[in-house]
């Protein structure tokens, strides 16, 4: 596989939207992988509570495994939770456990609540890595405010449905509370549509909607509803690695092609 080019510094991209089942987890595993292919070190950050992302990745996130919970809560330092993802070379992840759901809460009465995955990201070489990827739970909660706070890029996946535009002027009033006050650095960089059903008018008038309303962040590949990417992660795979020739693995690469070439606009 061709080298893309790398970074001068490293992308630290937060991906977030607080609907559930959009792609925010298949998207941060495909195109991490897919970068981790093409010759980046990229790290995934899984900072829902679930794990998907862990699990896709085939990383161990049972409860005792060190996870981001402890770097958010008992200050552990980020080098001492990541692990490499087994199946690719220059992919790692710092792992979720179910605990995290609790850290929601925990959050709340600790000392710079909305910084500390910003802290532990400055205490950490980031560095070493050319990208690193949050993969936000389904909230507008402390924990996905912690990813924009930690992030310099938003990437907002989009899911071509009926509802899809529902709620975005909640997540974009919210970026816009983090610029102000957090972290002045954050910008909505990338917009991807995902599940995109080519066979229904409906999904190519959302994807009209959502380029005529973002612009040229919106990338230019579109997302394939296809079963190959909905299978991978119960294989502990990236459909990268589980179908590399199918659709879906296609589009990813098409997308994160995209990122490592400078965006959408091109
Ligand atoms: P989120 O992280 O936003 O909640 P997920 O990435 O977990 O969303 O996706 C929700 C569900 O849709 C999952 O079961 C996933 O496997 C499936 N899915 C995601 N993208 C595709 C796709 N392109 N084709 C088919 N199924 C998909
Ligand atoms: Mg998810």
């Amino acid at each position: 596989d061709r080298e893309w080019p790398r970074p001068d510094r490293c992308r630290v991209i937060t991906i977030a939207n607080q609907k559930g089942g959009v792609g925010k987890t298949t998207s941060s595993v495909n195109l991490a992988a897919s970068l981790a292919m093409h010759g980046a070190q990229v790290l995934v950050v899984d900072l829902d509570p679930q794990g998907n992302a862990s699990t896709a990745l085939g990383v161990e996130h049972h409860a005792e495994v060190p996870s981001i919970y402890d770097v958010l809560i008992e200050d552990m330092a980020l080098a001492d939770i990541i692990v490499p993802a087994p199946e690719i070379p220059n992919l790692y992840c710092a792992p979720a456990t179910l605990n995290l759901a609790g850290a929601e809460i925990e959050l709340v009465s600790k000392v710079a609540r909305e910084s500390r995955l910003r802290r532990a990201l400055d205490a950490y070489d980031t560095e070493k890595f050319d990208y690193v990827l949050i993969d936000c739970p389904p909230s507008l909660g402390l924990l996905t405010v912690n990813a924009l706070v930690g992030g310099d890029e938003l990437l907002i996946p989009i899911q071509c449905e009926y509802y899809a535009l529902e709620g975005l002027g909640q997540l974009i009033r919210t970026v816009d509370l983090v610029k102000a006050h957090l972290n002045q650095k954050l910008k909505v960089s990338t917009i991807l549509l995902t599940m995109y059903d080519a066979r229904t008018r409906l999904a190519a008038q959302v994807a009209e909607d959502v380029r005529n309303h973002f612009g040229d962040v919106v990338l230019n590949t579109v997302i394939p509803r296809s079963v190959r990417v909905s299978e991978a992660p119960s294989y502990g795979q990236s459909v990268m690695t589980y179908d590399p020739g199918s659709s879906g693995a296609l589009a990813y690469s098409e997308a994160a092609s995209e990122m490592a070439h400078g965006g959408a606009a091109q």
